[in-house]
């Protein structure tokens, strides 16, 4: 198993340090797939790049927002696309999978791969 942990200490301008490692947030995406009968995406490359996005936006910003999504600054309307935003349960419904293609439905589309991308 390849291990990769990255940590990096913020301290944010509210003075609170915060801590993120990319294992937490695979183990924690991993965990919210389990609960909810859902699959990470099989392609590690699309995964590392989600999580990876995941991972920088909430050492950037305090919070994990959508790779995939514009923030618009404003904390109030960017609360909608904090990881899992509000929108995904609909998107795995509808598509299969999330926007970002990080959370599958076990039947759900084929997964979406650098290939056929
Ligand atoms: S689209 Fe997927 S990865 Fe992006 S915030 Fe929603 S649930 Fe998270």
């Amino acid at each position: 198993m390849r291990l990769r942990v990255r940590r990096d200490l913020l301290t944010r301008k509210t003075g609170r340090t915060i801590t993120t490692s990319e294992d937490e947030i695979r183990s924690w995406a991993e965990e919210y797939a389990r609960e909810n009968g859902w699959l990470l995406n099989p392609d590690n490359d699309v995964l590392d790049r989600v999580i990876r996005g995941l991972a920088r936006n909430e050492q950037r910003f305090g919070h994990r927002y959508c790779p995939c999504r514009l923030r618009s600054g404003d904390l109030e309307k960017d609360r909608a696309i904090i990881c899992p935003c509000i929108f995904h349960k609909d998107e795995i419904a509808k598509d299969g999978h999330c926007h970002c293609m990080l959370y599958y439905r076990k039947d759900g589309a084929e997964p979406v791969t650098e290939e056929n991308e």
